[in-house]
Parts: C-alpha cells; structure tokens; sequence
C-alpha cells in the first residue's frame, strides 16, 4: 500500500497547519472568553468563528471533505459543489490537523454533522433540495443536524431504530425519540437527517431509511 502524500495532499497540509498556527492557535483565548460571556447559552454563534471563517473562505481553505463523483448516475448532477473536494484518503491529515482545535473544523467548513449530510445531499438531493439546503451549507451559512441515536434501542445498529414514519395527506408525520443530536441547538440549524425504520420488528430487520427534514418548529437542546 502506497502511503505516499501527493503533491496535493502536501500543499493543503501545509496551508492548514499555517493557517492553525497564524490564526486559529492565537484565537483560542478569545474564543473562551466569548464562550464564557455566552456561558449556560452556549448555542449561540461565536462571534471568532464566523471572523476566521470569512479568512479561511476567502484563502481556498473550505469544504476539503467532499470525495469526488464515483460516477454513479444521481438523482442531480447539475449542482455544482464548491470547495477543495479532496478524497477521503487527502482529507484525512488534514482532518488529523483540524482535530487539536475544537473549532478549527467549522472554521474551514469540516464540522460533524454537517459533512456527512452535505455529502448525503449531494449524492441523493434534488436539485431543490440541494438548492435549498446543501447551498447554504456549502456556504457556511446554516447548520444541520443527523438524528438516529435513540434513548430506549442499541442504534449502531440501524435495524433497532423505533421512529416511524406515516405519510398524512401531502406530508408526512415522524413518530419517535432521539437524542445525542449533535448541532441541533445551534440558532442555525436548518435541516435534519432522520432516520426512521419502516417495519416493526420482528416483521422485519431489513429497512431502514433517512428523510431530510427542515427544523421549522422551535425545539429544546439539552447541553452536554
Ligand atoms: C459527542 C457525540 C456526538 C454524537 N452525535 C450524534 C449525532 O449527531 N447524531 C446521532 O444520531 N448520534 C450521535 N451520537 C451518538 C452515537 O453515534 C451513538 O452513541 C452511536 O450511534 C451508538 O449508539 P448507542 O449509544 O445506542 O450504542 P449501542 O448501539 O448500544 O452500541 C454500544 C456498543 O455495543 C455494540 N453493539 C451494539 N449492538 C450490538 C450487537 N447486536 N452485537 C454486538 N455488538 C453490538 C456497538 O458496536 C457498540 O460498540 C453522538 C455521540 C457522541 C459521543
């Protein structure tokens, strides 16, 4: 196995870890002291972080994560998705990096869950749904949350899942409990990736799905 950095992969890794250490490392004090004002609502948007956003954006540092088209036909393929877009195997020095600094991931727009749903839209959105969600996100202008762990089943398995899914007339109706949602208390939060499982069990433990649902209702966070 070739382990080898690529020219591309070397030139991203040394950006990065010059623009840790110039500008993300020497904001950490100031990121705590807005943290600490903010205290017990700490669901807010850091004022530092949406500074150093704006410089990473502006200096190509942005969306590294998003592997390139496996050819596949998709539902779209005319959105056309803005970013570095490294492969997995690129991003994951990279992401290495980005790791020593809690914040450093949103920075470059590399924050959990938002990749992952990002890379779900992409692949499987409309056009409509990508311009109505994924747009944003690619920006960095909202946030998104994946609900699929559940309080009462093991949901690393995904055939436990107990959230149902009914469609009601022109919409449809989800049923269920989730929690360890990670993004879904921040102000920005937009859209949710639900999972939900079409049969009860023991009927059958071969169906599970995603839906993307827009965060429209107010909702309660517990900090963790
Ligand atoms: C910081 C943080 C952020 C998170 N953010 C999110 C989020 O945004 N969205 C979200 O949905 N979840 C989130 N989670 C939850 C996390 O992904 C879940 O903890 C995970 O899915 C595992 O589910 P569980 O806790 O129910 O553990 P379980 O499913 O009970 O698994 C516990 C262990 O048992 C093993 N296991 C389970 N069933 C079996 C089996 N049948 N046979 C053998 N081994 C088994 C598993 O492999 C695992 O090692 C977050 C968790 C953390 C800590």
């Amino acid at each position: 196995m070739d382990f080898d950095i690529s020219p591309t992969q070397r030139q991203f890794l040394d950006r990065v870890t010059a623009f840790m250490d110039e500008h993300i490392v020497p904001a950490i004090p100031r990121y705590e002291a807005e943290m600490n004002v903010l205290g017990a609502e700490r669901w807010k948007v850091v004022q530092v972080v949406e500074e150093l956003k704006a410089k990473a954006k502006a200096a190509g540092l942005w969306n590294f994560f998003m592997p390139p088209h496996s050819g596949q036909t998709h539902v779209d393929d005319t959105f056309v998705f803005e970013g570095v877009q490294l492969t997995n195997l690129e991003y994951s020095l990279i992401a290495e990096q980005l790791g020593k600094v809690g914040f450093a991931s949103e920075v470059f727009n590399c924050s959990a869950p938002d990749t992952g749903n990002m890379e779900v839209l992409m692949r499987y959105g409309t056009l409509a749904q990508k311009e109505r969600w994924l747009r944003p996100l690619m920006n960095g202008e909202i946030r998104s949350a994946f609900l699929m762990t559940e309080p009462d089943v093991a949901s690393s398995d995904a055939t436990n899942i107990e959230t149902r899914i009914e469609r009601d007339g022109d919409h449809y109706v989800i049923n269920g409990r989730k929690w360890w949602s990670s993004g879904v208390g921040d102000p920005r939060c937009k859209v949710a990736i639900v999972f939900w499982c079409r049969w009860t069990r023991p009927a059958s433990r071969s169906s599970a799905c995603c839906r993307c649902s827009a965060m429209t209702t107010p909702r309660t966070a517990t900090p963790r």
